[in-house]
């Protein structure tokens, strides 16, 4: 059932034409480095427009904004935690991130959502770790909800991508 509605790939999270991209933004939403740099570089500048009106985000929460430039229809701004040592409540902010952009995809009936591996950047957050609560999450909510119907969890490496199937795997 869930199973083939939570995918891996290997890509640049701005070219896949899905319904809505998630950006690992900071809580500024004003844009950053990383993907959220690469977000806002191929969406042009009318994206940190829309930002600039959302008044920033806590970590766990997430906002949207329409694609524009992007091929996809919209992008929701999902906020991780800074990675601090694991007990400053980062696995909850964490899970908090994915279902916060979920809602927000749900609610804008996406049938198809993607999303980086949100904190594992310059946040700092443990990459295996990261990916089991990712896939941990997603399939909770697929088990829940009928939309999205497809989720992406986009690696942006190889190694990326070899930890993430390998959650994938266990956590089946
Ligand atoms: P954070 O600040 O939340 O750690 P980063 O953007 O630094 O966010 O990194 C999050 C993840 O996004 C990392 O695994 C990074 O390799 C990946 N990433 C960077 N650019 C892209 C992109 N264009 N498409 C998909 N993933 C990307």
């Amino acid at each position: 059932m869930s199973s083939e509605r939570l995918q891996v790939v290997q890509a640049d999270i701005t070219t896949l034409a899905v319904d809505a991209i998630v950006n690992a933004a900071n809580r500024s939403l004003l844009g950053g480095g990383g993907v959220d740099g690469a977000i806002h570089r191929a969406a042009g500048p009318d994206l940190l427009g829309e930002c600039r009106g959302l008044g920033g985000c806590p970590p766990g929460q997430a906002k949207l904004t329409g694609g524009h430039r992007l091929p996809a229809r919209f992008v929701i701004h999902a906020v991780g935690p800074v990675w601090n040592g694991g007990q400053q409540g980062e696995d909850e902010t964490l899970a908090s991130c994915y279902r916060a952009s979920l809602q927000l995809a749900e609610a804008h009936s996406c049938g198809s959502v993607a999303f980086p591996a949100i904190s594992t950047g310059i946040y700092g957050f443990p990459a295996d770790r990261a990916a089991a609560i990712a896939v941990a999450t997603c399939r909770a909510w697929l088990a829940a909800y009928d939309l999205p119907q497809t989720i992406t969890l986009v690696a942006f490496d190889a190694r990326s991508l070899m930890v993430l199937r390998s959650a994938l795997e266990k956590e089946a």
